[in-house]
């Protein structure tokens, strides 16, 4: 997401939770006894990290014809899944052909709600936690928008936007490495980083772009999902966690770190 990650996010959840359903609803009482609960970007990490109820994982990849992400983004995507959360039976990548019926730009409503009507499960099915990423054709409501996550479960990666996103000189950094980069950030929030459902011990929030790593080496870094990122990296594209990032997994997985606002909780 861009700039306004928390606040728009917060407040587009809370308007359309009313109409979220079944799955969400029933898990509500692990929100720690917030009466003000609602499911975030990070409302399924414990689920992930941890393999006490969800022993296997789907990454369910809905793209628009035209608009298949690279193999080498679904498989950087799955080894540094592999690398943080504790799947004994398996994390499997799920790739479906879907014709959206979507118009004009993308609102996180628009996402919400394609990604309901693609995704072949919800995400706490059985033992099974399914994570799910939209390749809509189109752009993001706001300029310069490169991908966001927009509840526990689901993020979408704009292609046309990471295509003119690619650096001028020679290609570098490439399409390909920045869908890479982006698509790992996004479900990097669906993992709470940084800061969205705990308080990391060590500062590497970004003040000026919550919920980011002020660190350029890592994959969270705030320009990672921005159209300028050609301009404002210099260098090598960070596509992995950060020391920082994966001690606050560590540490929340080991519970040393509190940990809130989840759906569900080992
Ligand atoms: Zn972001």
């Amino acid at each position: 997401m861009g700039r306004n990650f928390g606040i728009t996010l917060l407040t587009v959840t809370m308007m359309i939770f009313t109409g979220l359903s079944g799955c969400i609803g029933e898990d509500l009482d692990f929100g720690l006894g917030d009466e003000n609960f609602v499911p975030i970007p990070g409302s399924l990490t414990m689920a992930c990290l941890s393999s006490q109820k969800y022993t296997s994982m789907v990454l369910e990849i809905d793209y628009e014809p035209g608009y298949r992400p690279e193999t080498s983004s679904t498989d950087l995507l799955k080894e540094r899944l592999e690398q943080v959360c504790d799947k004994p039976d398996g994390i499997d990548i799920l790739l479906t052909e879907t014709n959206f019926q979507h118009s004009g730009s993308w609102s996180a409503d628009d996402v919400r709600d394609k990604g309901s009507e693609a995704k072949s499960n919800d995400p706490q099915t059985g033992t099974t936690l399914y994570w799910q990423a939209l390749f809509p054709s189109g752009e993001y409501e706001t300029d310069g928008v490169l991908g966001v996550a927009v509840n526990p479960s689901t993020v979408a990666i704009f292609g046309d936007s990471v295509d003119e996103a690619e650096g001028p000189f020679f290609s570098r950094p490439s399409s390909e490495e920045i869908e890479n980069c982006v698509l790992v950030h996004e479900f990097g929030h669906l993992l709470g980083l940084v800061n969205l459902v705990y308080q990391s011990p060590v500062d590497h929030e970004d003040p000026d772009h919550p919920g980011h790593s002020n660190n350029e080496e890592s994959v969270m870094y705030w320009a990672v999902e921005s159209s300028e990122i050609s301009n404002i990296i210099s260098g090598q594209l960070p596509d992995e966690f950060d020391q920082d990032d994966l001690d606050d997994l560590a540490g929340l997985k080991a519970g040393t770190i509190e940990i809130e606002k989840q759906l569900w909780l080992p």
